[in-house]
């Protein structure tokens, strides 16, 4: 994965100013506190900790805690890489393609059932239990051709794979 793809991934979960404090921390040599990132992308103090900690949760930064010289307080500096971007892209996108995989096994494996009526969704079990009529209404269920569903996502999950393999 280059660094744009990295960078638009990390900006559709965090956020434009998520994006930039991760790149103002891919620029920066040895890190950078959350002071000198407030100052360099103009964005309140209070703002930026909040964003560190989405951050940090998702993976994408991580800090280490200096003791100032003089004093028992700690400076926190802020720091990234692309591997470490990388990696924690690669574990939510095998994440959601393995749900998405057990998703399409489901709606592969099985004839759904639709009550023409108010739309409610049966399994083929679900049906048969209730004769083929609606429990709700009582209409009769008519059998749902899911194969858009299927390919759907079957073409969802190659381009996501694809992505992951670049
Ligand atoms: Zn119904």
């Amino acid at each position: 994965m280059g660094e744009s793809i990295i960078l638009k991934v990390v900006e559709a979960l965090a956020g434009e100013n998520g994006r930039r404090i991760v790149e103002a921390l891919l620029n920066s040599q040895g890190g950078k506190s959350d002071e000198e990132l407030s100052q360099e992308l103009n964005l309140r103090a209070n703002d930026v900790r909040k964003l560190l900690y989405e951050l940090s949760k998702q993976g994408f930064v991580a800090y280490t805690r200096m003791t100032k010289s003089d004093s028992r307080w700690y400076n926190y500096y802020w720091y990234t890489d692309m591997d470490m971007l990388r990696q924690s892209i690669s574990r939510r996108m095998d994440e959601v393609i393995r749900v998405l995989n057990e998703r399409l096994t489901y709606e592969a494996s099985q004839t759904f059932y639709m009550c023409p009526n108010d739309l409610s969704r049966y399994t083929f079990d679900e049906a048969f239990e209730n004769n083929f009529r609606c429990i709700q209404c009582g209409s009769e269920l008519i059998e749902v051709d899911n194969s858009r569903t299927v390919r759907y996502l079957r073409s969802l999950i190659e381009a996501l794979s694809s992505i992951r393999r670049v």
